[in-house]
């Protein structure tokens, strides 16, 4: 199975994607994440595209094109790949067919997570992970039982995507619509879109996406 996860930033689908590998053994392709490790580690291509995603901006497609190339040439072809935050953008959709084609796979589903924007603001503005074990919580939603520290390993260090203000928030919604979006039509034709509702608890999206894959 080759599954893109479709939605604005903040509509879970790392989330989603996670529990897809823990459930099913399948791969998560994040670019996000690739490009995130690419600037901690000081790459090329991380020093390239830190101010970009600092600003909510896309970076190149040429860039995350060859990332996702990378990821699928290293994979053994029995696992299956979840696209988490790829393609963003028409001529990156194209590429992934190029990429799917050259390892003889091929696209099974997109899963479109349907959110209201103004929620995702509220939810991306206060999130926060622990430093160590990766465990999410809110400021306004989901605070650690202990204050400062958390429920899952005990550590006292949190960290903020730097990314995660209001201003660049609003930023990545209009990257979003204008040019994640208009993808959507050319995976219709092809029949192969799905709809979840993204608002739902994670468990219930999670149960929305399983039913789809059986
Ligand atoms: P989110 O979906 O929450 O905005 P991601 O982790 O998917 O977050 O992406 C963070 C940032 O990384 C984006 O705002 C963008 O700058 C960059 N990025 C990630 N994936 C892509 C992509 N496929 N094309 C262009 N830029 C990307
Ligand atoms: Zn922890």
């Amino acid at each position: 199975m080759n599954i893109i996860l479709l939605g604005p930033p903040g509509a879970g689908k790392g989330t989603q994607a996670q529990r897809l590998v823990e459930n099913h053994g399948m791969k998560q392709l994040s670019t996000g994440d690739m490009l995130r490790a690419a600037v901690k580690n000081e790459t090329p291509t991380g020093l390239k595209v830190k101010a970009i995603m600092e600003a909510g901006e896309l970076v190149s497609d040429e860039i995350v094109s060859a990332l996702i190339s990378d990821e699928l040439a290293a994979m053994g072809d029995d696992v299956g790949a979840i696209f988490d935050g790829y393609p963003r953008t028409e001529a990156q959709a194209h590429s992934l067919d190029a990429i799917l084609k050259q390892h003889g796979r091929s696209l099974d589903k997109v899963i479109e997570l349907e959110v209201n924007e103004e929620a995702l603001v509220d939810r991306i503005t206060g999130r926060f992970t622990c430093a160590r074990c990766g465990a999410g919580y809110h400021d306004r939603h989901k605070l650690p039982e202990k204050e400062g520290v958390c429920d899952v390993c005990g550590s006292t260090e949190f960290k903020r995507r730097p990314d995660d203000t209001e201003e660049t928030v609003r930023t990545r919604m209009q990257e979003y619509r204008g040019k994640t979006a208009p993808i959507l039509p050319i995976y219709e034709a092809r029949g192969l879109v799905e709809r979840v509702d993204g608002m739902a608890s994670m468990d219930e999206v999670t149960a929305s996406i399983e039913a789809l894959l059986s």
